[in-house]
């Protein structure tokens, strides 16, 4: 089977279970605990931290471990959002851009059906790109916080997120990114990205499931989402997952890149961006009438996303996997519904065409020759399915 859905998930490294493996067995203190085992654990989850920060360039104070990006985004949005309208009730307004994930957007939906705030949705362009003009647009002196995500999870574009930041600082307004897809493939210096919070996950690095982490700007108030004991200094309680919170660390050591896009393992980045672009010619060679879709250059070196029109990209999904070959037709969280997706909606692609949406996601495994396989299988499965539905 060749595996082209890392942006969904990715299997578990060996060093990553290694790291974490104590953890869940000998070492399996509670962090809360005041005896040998409960410290020994406390120290795993401060050395977590402290590695997490640095993969963040920031303050081990500033890292949240969350049960993973949905949560962290969920704590990013509502969490800042509400403390603001706590603050000043006239702060009733969020910005978000109109390719977020449910994470981000289903949360400013809450906010808006429960505490009153509008959510106002900055267009992107037909890329997926939202320009710093259109976000300044949409701002608002009772903006509370605006959202625009790292990297998108279906079409891989890129956001200029400094940029966008640096807007909505210009009108006092906090800056949240969903980093769940960038992180591994860009730098996630939180500092030069000039970001209030960033969220992670866990999975999409080789950690398990169920793991991720938010990091919060010292000093930007919050609302915590779940509360009891008071951990994660009040701001998530509950029982920490030690051997989650290692997992990640281990798992961000071994993919961290750094300003110039360097990878600390290997130099990721380039060569999987070097693959991803001769998988792309290979489809769009291979294909007639093949849309690449999101932008042709600012993209995650590991999503290569195509519509095919002609087909159903369900159609195409089964076809390919009957050939060896494990896709998605857009999001996990998406996928078997056959609603056109909204993020291909929002780039201006026609409904029809939009159901017809494939998407290719690598890991840093990903070599020339598997590529080579997969690209003649879609050639293959397109022609197939385009000649059953007789077009
Ligand atoms: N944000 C983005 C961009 C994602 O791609 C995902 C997962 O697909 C999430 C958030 C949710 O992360 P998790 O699966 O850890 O809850």
């Amino acid at each position: 089977m060749i595996f082209l859905d890392a942006a969904a998930t990715t299997p578990v490294r060996r060093e990553v279970l290694e790291a974490m493996w104590p953890y869940l067995t000998g070492e399996f203190g509670n962090p809360s605990s005041h005896h040998t085992l409960g410290e020994a654990a406390a120290n795993a989850l401060a050395d977590a931290r402290a590695t997490v920060a640095r993969a963040l360039a920031c303050r081990p104070g500033e890292v949240t471990f969350t049960s993973g990006g949905t949560e962290a985004d969920n704590l990013a949005v509502k969490g800042i959002s509400l403390a603001r309208q706590a603050a000043d009730p006239r702060h009733n307004r969020v910005v978000i851009s109109a390719i977020e994930h449910p994470a981000v957007e289903e949360s400013a939906r809450y906010l808006e059906r429960f505490h009153g705030f509008a959510v106002d949705v900055v267009p992107v362009d037909r890329y997926g790109q939202v320009t710093p003009e259109a976000l300044a647009e949409v701002l608002r002196p009772d903006t509370a916080l605006v959202s625009v995500m790292y990297a998108n999870n279906e079409i891989g574009t890129i956001q200029p997120v400094a940029a966008l930041a640096a807007v909505a600082h210009l009108h006092g307004i906090p800056f949240h990114t969903d980093a769940v897809q960038a992180a591994g493939w860009l730098s996630l210096d939180t500092k030069a990205l000039g970001v209030d919070a960033l969220s992670i996950s866990g999975h999409k690095l080789g950690a398990p499931k169920g793991n991720g982490a938010l990091y919060l700007r010292s000093r930007t108030r919050i609302e915590p989402l779940v509360h009891g004991g008071g951990q994660e200094r009040g701001r998530r309680s509950g029982t920490e997952n030690v051997a989650g919170a290692v997992a990640l660390a281990k798992a961000l050591t071994m993919v961290s890149v750094d300003e110039q896009g360097r990878s600390a393992a290997e130099p990721l980045a380039g060569r999987v961006a070097g693959l991803r672009d001769q998988f792309i010619r290979s489809v769009l060679d291979l294909v007639p009438g093949a849309i690449l879709t999101g932008h042709p250059g600012e993209r995650l070196p590991s999503i290569a996303s195509f519509c095919f029109p002609g087909t159903s990209g369900e159609s195409v999904l089964l076809e390919l996997e009957r050939q060896g070959v494990v896709c998605s037709s857009g999001s996990a969280c998406a996928a078997g519904s056959d609603a056109a997706s909204p993020v291909l909606l929002a780039v201006g692609i026609e409904a029809e065409v939009a159901q017809t949406a494939v998407r290719f996601s690598f890991d840093s495994t990903v070599d020339a020759a598997e590529l080579e396989e997969a690209a003649a299988a879609v050639g293959a499965a397109v022609g197939n399915v385009r000649s059953l539905s007789g077009r």
